[in-house]
């Protein structure tokens, strides 16, 4: 991933000639599309445009090796450069019969950045370069149109004082100098468009921003077209790092060392009159993917002016009307640009006096949706093959198939109250509940909910179960709340801290607005904007056809989705788990192609009604006698959950993890519970304290917990194991014939013996049931490799499990010596300075718990080769661990039933990726 930075001190010192490091374009062309990291996304496809045919205007980039020369060596160029620059500006002269800084018919340039990747508006350019006082007059003659030039030359004064003489606004709220005196310009002559200027008005204004140049400057704007173009040049490379460009890098993972190329390019003008145009187009719409032609344009205007909003741009279908000869051009460049460059493209136009020229193509930014109607039409008008086509898809987007959507029109009438970090993709609006007991008491109600916490803790899981979406203002993108809203495919917003939530009050505040315990509001899980108010929202059309409430040939973007999965299955060679602990969970997964359970977190299922209360006699007996008691009470609540989730999988794989978590976390914080515990359980409440006290553990996350559980307390793995393969007996012996596949799963093992004391237990509990119930189950007993130290001794481990699966929460947690829930205070620090690449509790960190991971698969099928081996921490569902799940030849991952789809197609690109 992290291109090495070429370093320019062996190829680019000054002086050591014969470098390469201008290339033309438009005449002769040096350049073509794969030369990206040259040229920059720009420069290449400028030079490949060109060489198919398409009318560009000539020019030449300036590499990006220069780039790396100018910040090495404090802002200078290589020694060939001045030469090579003057020979490419003689080329276009003769190409284009003008002359640079000549008073007749002078030739005027565009100086453009361009990186690798495109980093739109984040750098600078500069138009109309080559103008002074002697060219402009030139420009007006040539083109009888002094008016135009005068024009061209005011913009070009403004552009070059802004960036290159970096003549700025004050602050953020004031205008910038230049258009503060426009403005008091138009003021006085009363008029309001820059197009109701006279040619004498706009000579006024050229004399006016050259003595604000002077002013600013204590030097006059520079006459000199060469002391123009290097000055333009140096302000390019130097807008590399401006803070803007800066923090898009850091948002989009793009390295300091690629550095930008520069263009340098023949004007050509939008600006010339009537039959003059500039606008920007899309190949087809990116919002939705359709092949239709999308884009907008204005007449008589150059670069910016339609992005900037100076006047409303018309939309391209209008230009069938007013400029149809050249719509009928624009449209052959459309479909040209999509059959070469196979993909859908955001390109630049520029109509002069009636002529067509391009000025740039990229492939274009596009939404979830778009990129998978796209790649789906494509492929069908044979512009890409399935692979591609697959490869096309970023896997995400199929996300943004699946989840809940605000309907567009009422969203608009929204007001944003605050924001935080998106967490769980899609669209939430509900009443708002401060408690997991708030939430239930409105859901019975008939009211949709939005639980807003402080944070979450596993107590308000029930809450969450029951709400449309999540909101916290404390905890990161990997807090309880986020990680819980994900596994259960929940909106969430967390770490909002502009909001603060009394619960004492039961208010939510963000700034002015201040609301109340029901009161609506609304979140967005894929921006992170928290609305007030309701905001009508819709469950996405693939889940209702999945739930039988659409029917399928109503639903294009179900066939979409459908086309997409049905390629993805075809290549991939992981198998999809979920991770799912309900029937109803597990039935949303299969609908989504989960081929099996691969984690069921038994734990869960002692959350509902009054199974608590028996789990929390469990915990506070002080006897086994008692224990077993309270065991024997929940064996018919955990053996009717099996049931379910064995139906539901209907013969597929289940994979049960045996009890895992510290005890306490299932005793109660809140006094008035722990009394009613008291009560309940007919204790005195200094009894239930006390207990709570003895259990209290310093450090949870590394104290009793996993098979220790087990260990100590023998008859809690008795039960649970019992509790699963009655549940078998009864689903083989039903009426259906259903086939059972359970496999047992131990948590936090570390040492050999540890398994084996658990091994001992399921198979023997295992075969009592099956004897006595008379029927035959296929089971496997496997274990989790979530410590180092299980990965270090798989070799030995691995001799008596039928399978590992990779916890890799735990695993990162342990390898990291690192808390996923205490991150919150340096992790920004981390980022900014790039120790942690990614958060590594959402995406595999590769070279250090994959190692582990790598060591432990190796190890342990060199011992057994039939091992089965799988993943089933939140990492299951990432794209990029995915593809490394792939490279270490796992049987499947586990994720979440709404990452399923995702995660079948990131399984399907892992594979032809390394192919
Ligand atoms: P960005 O990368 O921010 O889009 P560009 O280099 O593409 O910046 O230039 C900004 C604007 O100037 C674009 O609208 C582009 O079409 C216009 N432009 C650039 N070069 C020329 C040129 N040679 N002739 C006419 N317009 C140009
Ligand atoms: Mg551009
Ligand atoms: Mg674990």
């Amino acid at each position: 991933m992290n291109k090495i930075a070429r370093k320019p001190a062996t190829r680019g010192k000054p002086g050591t000639r014969n470098n390469k490091y201008v290339f033309a374009f438009g005449g002769k062309t040096d350049g073509n599309a794969s030369m990206r990291e040259l040229l920059g996304g720009k420069g290449a496809n400028l030079a490949e445009m060109a060489s198919i045919g398409l009318p560009v205007p000539p020019g030449f980039t300036i590499s990006t090796e220069v780039c790396n020369h100018f910040y090495a060596y404090k802002e200078s160029y290589p020694a060939s450069l001045r030469g090579d620059i003057d020979s490419a500006i003689r080329q276009i002269e003769k190409q284009l019969g003008k002359k640079f800084g000549a008073s007749g018919n002078p030739l005027l340039v565009s100086v453009r950045s361009g990186a690798r990747d495109s980093m739109p508006g984040m750098m600078d350019t500069i138009l109309n370069l080559g103008l002074n006082d002697e060219t402009v007059e030139g420009l007006a003659a040539a083109s009888g149109n002094s008016r135009f030039a005068w024009d061209c030359y005011r913009r070009f004064i403004q552009m070059y004082g802004d960036v290159v003489l970096g003549i700025q606004a004050e602050n953020e709220e004031e205008e910038d100098p230049f258009h503060q005196i426009l403005d008091r310009l138009k003021l006085g002559l009363g008029v309001e468009s820059d197009g109701d200027l006279t040619t004498e008005n706009l000579q006024d204004l050229v004399k006016k921003y050259k003595s604000l140049i002077r002013k600013k400057t204590g030097k006059s704007f520079p006459q000199d077209v060469i002391e123009q173009l290097w000055g333009a040049i140096g302000a390019v490379f130097k807008s590399w790092k401006n803070e803007r460009a800066i923090i898009y890098r850091q948002q989009y993972g793009i390295p300091t060392e690629w550095g930008t190329a520069v263009n340098v390019q023949a004007m050509v003008f939008g600006n010339l009159g009537s039959s003059s145009a500039t606008g920007v187009a899309f190949t087809r719409d990116p919002a939705n993917g359709e092949k239709s032609f999308y884009g907008e344009y204005l007449v008589n205007a150059q670069g910016e002016d339609v992005v900037a909003g100076v006047r409303t741009p018309n939309p391209i279908s209008f230009m069938a009307e007013e400029l149809p000869e050249n719509f009928r051009d624009l449209e052959k460049v459309r479909s040209k640009l999509e059959r070469h460059f196979k993909d859908m493209q955001d390109f630049e136009f520029t109509i002069e006096d009636g002529r067509l020229f391009i000025l740039q193509t990229r492939n274009g930014k596009r939404t979830g949706l778009a990129a998978v109607r796209i790649a789906v039409e494509m492929q069908r008008e044979r512009l890409m093959t399935q692979e591609t086509a697959l490869l096309k898809i970023p896997a995400e987007s199929i996300d943004s198939l699946l989840v809940p959507v605000f309907d567009i029109k009422a969203l608009k009438a929204a007001q944003v109250i605050a924001r935080g970090l998106p967490a769980g993709p899609g669209a939430a609006t509900g009443r708002i509940a401060f408690t997991a007991a708030a939430a239930e008491l409105e859901i019975k109600r008939g009211n949709k909910v939005v639980l807003c916490r402080t944070e979450t803790s596993p107590d308000d899981l029930k809450g969450m179960l029951h709400s449309q979406g999540i909101l916290t203002s404390r905890g990161g993108v990997s807090s309880h709340a986020a990680l819980v809203a994900r596994q259960l495919g929940k909106v969430c917003v967390c770490g909002a801290s502009d909001i603060s939530i009394n619960y004492e009050r039961k208010t939510l505040t963000a700034g002015k607005v201040v609301l109340r315990e029901g009161d609506y509001i609304s979140i967005d899980g894929t921006t992170g904007a928290i609305y007030k108010g309701m905001i009508e929202s819709a469950d996405s059309e693939v889940k209702r056809v999945l739930e039988g409430s659409l029917r399928q040939d109503k639903s294009y973007t179900f066939e979409l989705f459908q086309t997409v999965m049905k390629w993805a299955d075809r290549h991939r060679q992981l198998k999809i788990r979920t991770n799912a602990d309900t029937p109803a969970m597990a039935r949303q997964a299969v609908a989504f192609g989960a081929e099996g359970i691969g984690l069921c977190r038994t734990e869960h299922m002692f959350f509902e009604g009054n199974r608590i209360d028996y789990m929390r006699q469990m915990i506070l007996a002080v006897d086994e006698v008692e224990r077993r008691a309270a065991l024997t009470k929940l064996l018919p609540f955990q053996k009717k959950d099996f049931v379910g989730l064995f139906r539901a999988m209907d013969g597929r794989p289940v994979t049960i993890r045996l009890l895992d978590p510290p005890l306490h976390e299932f005793l109660p914080h809140d006094d008035v519970v722990r009394r009613q515990l008291a009560q309940k359980l007919g204790v005195p409440l200094e009894f239930v304290i006390e207990r709570i006290k003895a259990l209290h553990e310093e450090n949870p996350m590394l104290g009793c917990r996993g098979c220790r559980l087990g260990i100590l307390h023998p008859e809690i793995t008795e039960m649970q194991t019992r509790a699963i393969f009655e549940a078998a007996a009864q689903v083989l012996k039903g009426k259906k014939k259903i086939r059972v596949n359970p496999e047992i799963m131990i948590p936090l093992v570390g040492f050999r013996a540890e398994l084996q004391d658990q091994l001992d237990i399921v198979h023997r509990v295992a075969q009592e049931v099956i004897q006595k119930r008379g029927v035959k189950i296929n089971y496997l007993v496997g274990t989790m490799v979530e410590v180092p130290r299980a990965a270090i001794t798989a070799d030995e481990i691995a001799e008596i499990a039928d399978f590992f699966s990779f916890g890799t929460n735990d695993l990162t947690q342990t390898t990291l010596g690192l808390s996923r829930d205490d991150m919150g205070s340096f992790y920004e620090e981390y980022q900014k300075k790039e120790i942690y690449s990614q958060n590594p509790f959402a995406s595999i960190d590769q070279s250090g718990v994959g190692k582990l991971m790598t060591l432990a698969s190796s190890h342990g099928r060199q011992v057994k080769s039939e091992l089965k081996l799988g993943i089933c921490g939140e990492h299951a569902g990432d794209p990029s661990s995915i593809d490394f799940c792939h490279r270490l030849g796992l049987n499947y991952v586990s994720c979440s039933p709404p990452r399923v789809p995702v995660a079948r197609l990131a399984a399907a690109q892992a594979t032809l990726r390394n192919k």
